[in-house]
Parts: C-alpha cells; structure tokens; sequence
C-alpha cells in the first residue's frame, strides 16, 4: 500500500514539489486521497493502491507525473484474504491490521531512500500516526490528511479540548457541543472521536490525537465558503495552517473514463447501462441510495428500506453492498420488488459508480449513510439529501448537512451501531423512509428550498475549484510551499 508522486521541475531553478502520500486503505479514505494527488499533480505531484491503479493509469497516460508504489502488508499478521483493503478486514483483525500497517513505515522509507526524487514532504491520513516517524527520518514536514468537513473536525477537537464527555456516564445522554456559537446537540455515543468508541482502542486514539497536533500543516477535503467559520475555527484552536482543497471529486469531471471508475475497476453495473437507465427519467426525478463502502444493512432492514422506497413512488437507483451476505428470504424479496419496479427501480447489487450517477440531472436526491466523501459529492451535485448516519464521524456529518447547511432530512436514528456491524432488528421503519423520501424528493416550498440551497453551494464548490477560486488557489499553494529548497 502506499504510493507518491512529484512535478517536474519547475523554472525558478528549485526542483518542483514531490509529495507523497500515505492513504488509509479504506475507499472512504483512499478515494479522495488519490483525487487530491491528481489535483496536485496537474500543478505537481501524487500516488495510491491496487483498486485505484486504473483511475491512476489514466492519469499517467494524460501527462501527469504520478507514480504509484504498492507495499505488501507482513504475511505473519495473519490477516484473512483482501485485507489489504480496509473494508474486508473483520473488526477482530483491526488490531493487528493496524500494526501491519504501521510496519510499513521501514520498507516505504527505504524506498523513498533509494528511488530519486526525494520527497519534499508527507502527505498521511490522520489514521496513520507512525507517519511522523517516517518524515522525522525523512527530515521533511507531514501534512495531515481528512476527508472531513472542519465542522466535524472542530467538534471532535473541542470535545477533548474542552473534555466535554467528562462526568457524562449515559453515553445517549444530550450533550451540547462546546466552543461553538451555534448551539448543537450531540451524545457521546453519536460522537465519541476516531476510535473512541472503546476503551480497548485508548492507545491508539490518543496516539492518533498526538499526531494530529504535531502534524505541520492539514489538508481538508472541504472548500472555504461552505464552512468559513469552521475553518477558520479549527486552523485558530489548532494553531495551524489548514489548506481546504475540496470537493477532490471535481478532478473528474469532464474526465468520463475515470468519473464512471472511481474507487474500483469495476463498477457492478456497465456505466453505458446506468446512463441509458438515467436518460429514460424525467431530471430531478431519481433518488439514489447508498450507504457507502462500509456500512452493512441487515436482511431485516434491507426489505424494510426496499418497502419505503417503493411505496415513495419515486424512481430510484439503490446500490446494495453486502447483498451477497442476505438470507434467502432478503434475497427473494429483492428480486420480487426488481420485477415490481422493473423501469422504476434499480438495484446495483456491489460497487455503483456513484459520481457518474450523482452527476446526471436525472437524479434529484440522495439517500446517504452521511460519510463525508457522500455528502460532499451529494453537495457538489447541488442534491438534498435522506440522512441516515450509522457509526464514526457520520453523525456529526449529518448535523452539518441538516443543522448547518440546510440540506437534509434526517431519518431520525439516534444510537449509533458499533463499527461494520449488521443489525438483526429493524432500525428504520419503512413509514420513515416513505416520508423522508417523499419530503426531499417532494414539490413543496420547504423542499424548494432545500433545494435552492444545495443548488447554490454546488455553484460555490464549483468557483472554489475554479481557477482564482479557494481551492485551486491553496492547491497552487500547496505545490509552491512544498517545492524544494535546495
Ligand atoms: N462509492 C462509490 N460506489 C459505491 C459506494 C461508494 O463510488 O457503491 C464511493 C463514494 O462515491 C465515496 C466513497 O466511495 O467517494 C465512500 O466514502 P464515504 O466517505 O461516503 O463513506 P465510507 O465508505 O467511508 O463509509
């Protein structure tokens, strides 16, 4: 795992920018870390892993200098098959996945020892600690990097910082979260911080907490004008420069071939299929629904959700993760409710090339479990969004979508379930969805607002990403700052 990238150098006589960047190997993490190094690399330079190569390849045959360099993780783990990729590791072998992984920090710095250029700096997702190692010994500065909104970045800080959990026993117990002028209500279960959620996990969360307070500079993917006081809130209580470069997801548009491969060579529906499904509806008129690259739904759930969106007489595309792991009787209603609303619905039972769909104007809303990477990409398509967060940092994602921007319309679940779990019992019941649905996707002037609103800060995303926009202008930043010295 691992990979790296740099710019050619560049005409003021300094060798240009060499960055190099340390994905998490889960999609949620490596997708728009590989985005944010393509966007480096057409002003400098980037890298990533095996699901990623074709998104990467494609970007080498464009001219960009990018390189990726893959590490393979220690067979004496003793980690199951695929666990290479973070989102097929049981959480029974998180521990010793997470110590493979920080044991990749010798064979990545012996390469980047032997393999010229240089780095001129680290660019480590937050997940990683032992990164600061590895640029210590490198003599070069680490840059943290989140695919993370700095609203839920200042939350979780100001919890630690103002240890707002202490003495709260009732982890569903109301809690206001502090140091913001808005009022939010959150509990620590909805919001304990990464890797929080259990005791046994305390060592590495604090070490995680260290690293992000001695990281040099942070990289969000987010964009300034959706979230300035957030920004400028978490950059003054960290005493750091934060360089907001988001939505990464904008470095493919207009690039057909890599928008429809994000994330996987293969998608489980042919994009060609997906859009001719797409033309045939009427714009604005399809809700999509995908709880990301993680999150696994119950049998229960699943009929209970397929019920809902029936009944919300809305044509949807519905993309099914774990559909291989339902009973038989999940299994039949799946395919009883596909001829049902054969024309109407569709099932994308594995990977949905989700920009590509998000990006048609067919679609008009977005069923989301709330990981940031969605709810941006729902953003930058300028969609309302169904919130149904379920564990990590998607409650405090769904406030920022409902509380702070106005775009959502929340399902209403308030306990989170513990990491990769899959409930037996049902948690939404299919009235909720129903309603949720039909209220997002509906005509009335709430909805026309919701709207409105998710309209215009698409056109904001789009300026910041444009040229004198704040995003393009920190990556142009980034690429200066970063440049060699020598
Ligand atoms: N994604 C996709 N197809 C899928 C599921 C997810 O392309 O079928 C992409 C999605 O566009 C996003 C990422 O995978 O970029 C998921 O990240 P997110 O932060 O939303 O959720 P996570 O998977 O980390 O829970």
């Amino acid at each position: 795992e691992q990979e790296e990238a740099r710019a050619d150098d560049d005409d003021s006589g300094g060798r240009a920018a060499h960055f190099v960047f340390v994905p998490l190997m889960a999609q949620g993490h490596l997708i728009p870390a590989v985005d944010t190094a393509l966007l480096l690399a057409t002003h400098g330079a980037a890298a990533t892993a095996a699901r990623v190569r074709p998104t990467v390849d494609s970007a080498r045959r464009s001219g960009l200098q990018v390189r990726l360099v893959e590490f393979p993780l220690d067979a004496a783990a003793g980690l199951p098959d695929g666990a290479d990729n973070m989102d097929n590791v049981p959480a029974e072998h998180m521990g010793s996945y997470m110590g493979a992984v920080a044991r990749l920090r010798e064979p990545i710095e012996s390469y980047l020892r032997a393999h010229a250029p240089f780095p001129t700096c680290v660019v480590a997702d937050f997940i990683h600690p032992w990164t600061t190692v590895l640029a210590a010994n490198l003599g070069v500065p680490r840059l943290s990097f989140f695919s993370m909104c700095a609203f839920c970045l200042l939350c979780q800080h100001n919890v630690e910082r103002f240890k707002a959990y202490e003495g709260v026993a009732d982890g569903n117990e109301p809690v206001v979260m502090p140091g913001l002028e808005k009022r939010f209500v959150v509990t620590r279960a909805q919001a304990p911080g990464f890797f929080r959620e259990s005791a046994a996990w305390k060592e590495f969360a604090d070490y995680i907490e260290r690293a992000r307070a001695e990281a040099d500079v942070v990289i969000m993917n987010t964009f300034e004008e959706m979230e300035p006081e957030y920004v400028a809130g978490y950059a003054a209580a960290r005493k750091m420069k934060v360089w907001t470069v988001g939505p990464v997801s904008l470095y493919h548009h207009k690039r057909d071939a890599t928008l429809a491969a994000r994330g996987y060579a293969t998608a489980a529906i042919d994009a060609d299929d997906c859009l001719r499904w797409l033309d045939g509806k009427e714009p604005g008129s399809v809700v999509y629904v995908s709880f990301g690259s993680i999150v696994r739904v119950g049998a229960k759930q699943i009929v209970e959700l397929g019920h809902g969106l029936e009944a919300s007489g809305h044509p949807f595309i519905w993309a099914l993760r774990n559909a291989h792991e339902y009973d038989a009787g999940a299994l039949e209603f799946l395919g009883e409710l596909e001829a049902r609303v054969a024309g109407r619905g569709l099932l994308v039972r594995g990977w949905a090339p989700q920009l590509l769909i998000l990006s048609h104007a067919a679609v008009g809303g977005f069923v989301t479990h709330c990981g940031w990477n969605s709810t941006l990409e729902a953003i930058t398509a300028g969609l309302p969004v169904v919130t149904w967060p379920h564990f990590t940092d998607q409650f405090l994602n769904e406030k920022m979508a409902v509380e702070v921007l106005g775009i959502g319309v929340s399902v209403g679940v308030t306990e989170p379930l513990l990491y990769q779990a899959v409930p037996k019992e049902i948690v939404v019941g299919r009235g909720v969805v129903e309603a949720a649905v039909r209220s997002v996707m509906g005509s009335g002037e709430e909805a026309e607002e919701r709207r409105r609103r998710a309209r215009a800060l698409a056109a904001k995303a789009r300026a910041a990403m444009q040229e004198d926009g704040s995003s393009h202008g920190n990556l142009l930043d980034l690429v200066k700052h970063f440049k060699a010295v020598s």
